[in-house]
């Protein structure tokens, strides 16, 4: 086992052993271990490496680190700056969850349920990933690839999410079998970037992976009263519907896929009709 303190010693261990298991909050990690479903020669323990902790504004964007745990993305100013992804992080499991789960985790699993994707997909965040032979930059829908599947090499962690700041209201909702501790059923985030006069969603849990609603989101853009702040009742209903067209989902032990289009109908209308009613002048 490494215990890594910097992003180089990281680095230099998935070198030395590329087959290595990283670990981070270990609350994905060792439900598979523990089964008996996950096994192992080598980890490389990341949670003490500060670089990959705690988010940093570099002008427009914010770079936040794959060690970003659920708890942090709900406290200080990042709930003011991304309050989907603060809305997200507080569906998470349990507090003991949210103090030891991570974004780069949750990216990492790549499940068509991890709560954080489609925050990271309506904001069209790129994932910065690193190994010793340097960093490359993926956007989210060429790095997830599949269910539980995505474009990490071996010797590659996830550094970093860089994400833009909008100036816009957002929303995240999520269906479950119950109100906590529960994996979505169906999920949804809504950002809006008033500046360029968009909507933007992103859609969890109706797909292998996560999903952009975009002909929903054209329609939309053109329906606003971008000057007032209004949506005519007609186009939100003509949003959810084309929102519900755009999931492609499936029957499982959780919901049925006609639940499912229901259901992502029904929180696109909500999340619509709660950003435009608070952004309204
Ligand atoms: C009781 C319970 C409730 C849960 N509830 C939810 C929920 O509501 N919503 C939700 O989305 N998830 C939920 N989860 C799943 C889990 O908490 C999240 O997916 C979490 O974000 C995983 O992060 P972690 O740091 O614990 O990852 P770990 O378990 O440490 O690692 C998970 C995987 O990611 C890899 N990995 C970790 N960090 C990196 C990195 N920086 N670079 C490359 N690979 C990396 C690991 O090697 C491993 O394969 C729940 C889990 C439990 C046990």
């Amino acid at each position: 086992m490494t215990i890594a303190r910097t992003l180089e010693d990281a680095c230099t261990a998935l070198a030395e052993h590329p087959d290595a298991l990283l670990l981070a909050g270990g609350t994905d990690l060792m439900v598979g271990i523990n089964r008996g479903q996950v096994g192992f020669d080598h980890v490389v323990v990341i949670d003490r490496v500060d670089e990959l902790r705690g988010w940093r504004r570099e002008g427009d964007e914010l770079v936040l680190g794959a060690g970003l745990t659920y708890s942090e993305m709900g406290r200080g100013e990042l709930p003011v700056l991304l309050p989907a992804l603060a809305q997200a992080a507080r569906t998470v499991g349990s507090p003991q969850i949210r103090n030891a789960g991570t974004l780069g985790g949750n990216l990492a699993t790549s499940s068509p349920a991890g709560d954080t994707l489609p925050v990271l997909a309506a904001l069209d965040a790129t994932v910065v990933l690193r190994s010793s032979h340097g960093t490359r930059q993926l956007a989210l829908d060429r790095f997830v690839t599949g269910v539980k599947q995505n474009a990490l090499e071996p010797e590659e962690l996830i550094e970093a999410v860089r994400v833009p700041v909008l100036d816009g209201p957002q929303e995240f909702l999520k269906v479950g079998t119950r109100n906590a501790m529960v994996i979505s059923v169906a999920s949804l985030a809504l950002v809006v970037d008033r500046a360029g006069r968009s909507v933007r969603v992103g859609l969890g849990s109706v797909a292998p992976v996560p999903v952009r609603a975009i002909e929903a989101e054209a329609f939309v853009d053109g329906a606003i009263d971008w000057d007032t702040g209004s949506v005519p009742d007609a186009a939100v209903d003509r949003f959810s519907g084309l929102v519900a067209e755009a999931a492609r989902p499936i029957d499982d032990q959780r919901g049925t896929a006609a639940y499912r289009s229901h259901a992502i109908g029904v929180l696109a209308r909500r999340a619509l009709r709660r950003a435009f009613s608070e952004s309204a002048p």
